[in-house]
């Protein structure tokens, strides 16, 4: 029984807004809150695949409304870095029957714009750093950093990868510098076509990529994200960087990518951070979900995936198990999610993904409504 329940999320990113809709739409009494002091337009690109937008859909059709404003390319290409042979052409949409849905490619902040349109605004609040929180067996007390205090049932902790909810259930302990960048920068649609871009491709070498995809339906805008390793020693996550560090860092690769380097303006950098799979993601009333417990280097474009897919077993479990047993739910959460997400976690880690081909069936088909919840 979800009545009555009240959910407390911390950390509204892809993965607690997702929760936040799917358990409202179960009925609980959620509330979602988040360090920011407002929703902004952050970020750049990301790719949600068939998996996701399964999940989707079951919040008022979002599926729907995404597909109109998302750019839906046929395949994934793998090429060459010098010479851009083809390596791989993986079909995405052109095999949306068997997957079951599209594969997107979009702005970032325009996917968290229309997820969070699920939620009921009464129900999300800015400003709200989580900074402690004491469990007393009944329920669970948050203390936040502008001096606001809530009383909550469960706490679910996707507050990504630096979480305060696992700190303060696992104790402090420092992500791990994987040794690789991303770089980031957006350049106009146009430029792109002109050059005769692929509608999404990745261009590797030995030790480094770029992903490049449009980021709207229109094309008007074009997305490159590179993984490369470097050193890191600035304490922020994301640093100004610029079209000359991309040039060098891309220099011998195809014209093609040298074209989409030179239509750079502004040009960011962003370090690349992992952690070890954890033991266990819950403990008492308080639970993990997405970067929180599996963070993974950025190179399966799965990530906010595997966060989507947690909170929707999640909601599942809470409501079809119910919260009476928390230790029951919450054990029978992990169990459903843990080889598939500790998975993902070490190909996005290894960055193999679709490097030669390979049928991506077991990711993009997967279906977390076929799941047996017991
Ligand atoms: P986050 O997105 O990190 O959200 C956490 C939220 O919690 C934030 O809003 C933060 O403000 C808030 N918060 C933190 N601490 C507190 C606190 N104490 N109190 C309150 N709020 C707090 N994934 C994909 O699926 N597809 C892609 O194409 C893709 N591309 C990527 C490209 C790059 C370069 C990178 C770096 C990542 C990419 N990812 C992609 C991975 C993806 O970004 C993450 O896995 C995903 O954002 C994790 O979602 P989350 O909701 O768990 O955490």
């Amino acid at each position: 029984m979800s009545g009555g329940v009240r959910i407390g999320i911390a950390g509204a990113g892809l993965g607690g807004v997702a929760a936040a809709g799917l358990l409202e739409k179960a009925g609980f009494d959620v509330v979602l809150f988040d360090q920011a002091p407002a929703f902004s337009r952050l970020g750049a690109g990301i790719q949600f695949g068939p998996n996701v937008l399964k999940i989707l859909a079951t919040l008022d059709g979002l599926d729907k409304k995404l597909e109109k404003i998302s750019c839906l390319p046929d395949y994934w290409v793998s090429r060459k870095w010098d010479d851009g042979t083809v390596m791989a052409k993986i079909p995405l949409n052109a095999e949306r029957e068997r997957y079951g849905a599209p594969y997107i490619t979009i702005h970032r902040g325009d996917l968290h714009q229309a997820m969070l349109d699920c939620v009921s605004p009464e129900r999300v609040k800015w400003g709200h750093k989580l900074v402690d929180f004491i469990d007393d067996g009944q329920g669970v007390t948050l203390n936040f950093e502008n001096g606001a205090s809530e009383k909550v049932d469960i706490l679910i902790g996707a507050d990504g990868i630096n979480s305060r909810v696992r700190e303060k259930i696992f104790g402090l302990d420092e992500a791990v510098y994987t040794g690789w960048i991303a770089h980031r920068a957006i350049i106009p649609g146009a430029a792109a076509k002109s050059l005769g871009a692929d509608l999404n491709a990745k261009w590797w070498s030995a030790d480094r990529h770029i992903v490049c995809y449009y980021l709207d339906k229109n094309e008007d805008e074009f997305y490159l994200v590179t993984g490369e390793p470097a050193e890191w020693t600035s304490r922020a996550g994301q640093l100004p960087s610029s079209r000359e560090a991309l040039r060098e860092a891309f220099k011998g690769f195809h014209p093609m990518v040298q074209g989409y380097i030179d239509a750079t303006d502004v040009v960011t950098k962003w370090h690349l951070k992992t952690r070890a799979p954890l033991p266990v993601w819950y403990q008492g009333r308080s639970v993990l979900l997405g970067d929180a417990c599996h963070p993974m280097k950025p190179h399966m474009a799965q990530g906010a995936a595997m966060a989507v897919e947690d909170a929707a077993v999640l909601a599942r479990c809470l409501a079809e198990l119910g919260t009476k047993d928390l230790e029951r739910t919450f054990r029978s959460y992990h169990e459903a999610r843990k080889e598939r997400a500790t998975k993902v976690q070490s190909i996005s880690n290894a960055n193999t993904w679709l490097r030669q081909p390979e049928d991506p069936y077991w990711c993009y088909g997967d279906n977390i409504y076929d799941l047996t919840i017991e």
